[in-house]
């Protein structure tokens, strides 16, 4: 019977050998993978910022999942046609729609790095290196917008999670029965409203706070509505402000809302998922003033760290309340000592096994140094003033006012006819060109173009190149 059993695992263990490659097929895989992505790469400066969906089906893999491995080329044409090509192009630096990053290399191979190790990055014990590395970079993080020692934070997949994160401490912090209300403009994104339905708070008292002429929160109008609330006999539980908005890049006056939230007991959440960042660089840092007085803060490495999608981050002033919200051990309540790494990932986070995430932003920091993003950043909020300059400078356009940040919204005033339509028929005509990708929005009701510069690959030439687009489709809308 053994014997049988024998033979059967050997004939098994035989059959399983495809999964663990030799050194040299492992040689020559990681060859013909780095030569793709190296073409790619190459590709990038000539690239469309956006190709056919179609595309996704101009080849078939027969059957998709094979019985028997087939042959990497094979798999690798497949993903360049399929996969990569057809879509936006967001690793384009003509891509300034939405808010694009654009995916630093080095990140790439910290992913690759992450993956072969496969530390388990949720617990120090098992993987305390890895988890001084968590730690290590969401103090940095935290550093960055200023918050000072005794905040923690902890990486996310994105801004959508780390904004729920945050609004689950502000419930287990100030409002673990219910009934606090909430106050947020209407520039707020909309992970904020899936985030407080997650976080079963859907049904909370909803105030939305009038902006200035400049889509910014108006401070008397917050303190309004608090003061009306609280002599309602309802607690203003949380204020949800923007350090850059989606729409128009506009960041919130956060040292005034800090000093309202301050005085009502409220818990002061800013979302800085595309600009909370530029807090690295001094003029952004300038413009963000206020946010370190924030009781919690969003940011999205993603975004203005410029790493390939799947990073965000939370951070909280006191990192106390993070533990007390996410932590299923109760043992975290202690003392730094020399040997400790900080908390584990999986006691500031609803994740317990998870990527080696830190490992995508730290090596970056490593090799480029931080130095290199600081300038990107500085880069990134001085073009979008080149930008709207030059736009001011074109016949017929309405630049609005000048960026708080990276992201410029304008419209065209055609002479005649409806202007929505108008700027919607030129986005069109932008983006079928395929160089230049620029995005819409409507604010109040009318339709407004956004040039979001935010890709590390953009420079000034492509900021012109989105200029001329503009131009020459305008010209063309016009002709007779
Ligand atoms: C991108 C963004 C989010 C959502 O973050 P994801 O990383 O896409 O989940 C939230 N808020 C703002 C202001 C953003 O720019």
């Amino acid at each position: 019977m053994i014997d049988d059993l024998k033979a059967q695992i050997a004939a098994l263990r035989a059959r399983t050998a495809p999964l663990e490659p030799g050194l040299e097929e492992r040689e020559a895989l990681a060859q013909r993978a780095l030569a793709h992505a190296q073409a790619f790469l190459e590709a990038i400066p000539d690239a469309p910022s956006r190709q056919p969906a179609a595309d996704v089906f101009l080849h078939r893999l027969e059957p998709e999942f094979p019985d028997a491995g087939r042959d990497p080329a094979a798999v690798l044409d497949y993903l360049g046609t399929c996969v990569e090509a057809p879509g936006f192009a967001t690793t384009s630096p003509r891509f300034m729609a939405y808010i694009p990053g654009g995916g630093v290399f080095h990140a790439a191979i910290g992913d690759f790095l992450a993956a072969v190790s496969n530390k388990y990055s949720g617990f120090a014990s098992a993987a305390p290196g890895a988890t001084r590395l968590e730690n290590a970079t969401a103090a940095w993080l935290a550093e960055a917008i200023g918050y000072p020692t005794g905040a923690a934070g902890t990486l996310t997949s994105g801004g959508s999670i780390a904004n729920l994160s945050a609004v689950v401490a502000a419930r287990e912090a100030r409002d673990p029965d219910g009934g606090g209300a909430v106050y947020a403009t209407r520039f707020a994104h909309h992970c904020v409203d899936k985030a407080l339905h997650i976080a079963g708070r859907a049904r909370a008292p909803r105030r939305t706070v009038a902006t200035d002429e400049r889509h910014r929160m108006s401070p008397a109008a917050l303190e309004q509505a608090l003061a009306a609330d609280q002599a309602a006999g309802i607690r203003p539980w949380l204020v949800i402000a923007s350090a850059g908005t989606v729409d128009t890049g506009a960041v919130d006056p956060l040292s005034d809302i800090a000093g309202i939230c301050r005085r009502f007991g409220a818990w002061f959440h800013v979302d800085g998922a595309y600009g909370g960042l530029f807090a690295l660089c001094d003029e952004g840092r300038e413009r963000l003033r206020g946010l370190s007085l924030a009781d919690s803060v969003v940011v999205d490495p993603h975004k203005t760290l410029f790493l390939p999608y799947g990073t965000g981050a939370v951070l909280l002033r006191e990192g106390q309340h993070l533990l007390d919200a996410f932590s299923a051990s109760a043992d975290y309540i202690r003392p730094l000592g020399d040997f400790d790494v900080g908390p584990s990932p999986a006691d500031l986070s609803p994740e317990l096994t998870r990527h080696f995430r830190a490992l995508r932003l730290w090596l970056p920091l490593q090799l480029a140094g931080v130095d290199a993003f600081r300038a990107a950043q500085s880069e990134k909020l001085a073009l979008a003033r080149y930008f709207h300059a030059r736009l001011s400078m074109l016949a017929g356009f309405d630049a609005g006012p000048p960026p708080d940040l990276s992201v410029v919204a304008f419209r065209f005033l055609p002479e005649k006819g409806d202007a929505d339509a108008f700027n919607e028929r030129l986005l069109h005509a932008v983006q079928e060109e395929g160089r230049v990708m620029l995005s819409g929005t409507r604010i109040d009701g009318r339709f407004t173009l956004r040039c979001a510069i935010v890709s590390f690959r953009t420079h000034i030439e492509h900021v012109d190149e989105a200029i001329d687009a503009l131009a020459r489709g305008v010209s063309r809308l016009q002709a007779p």
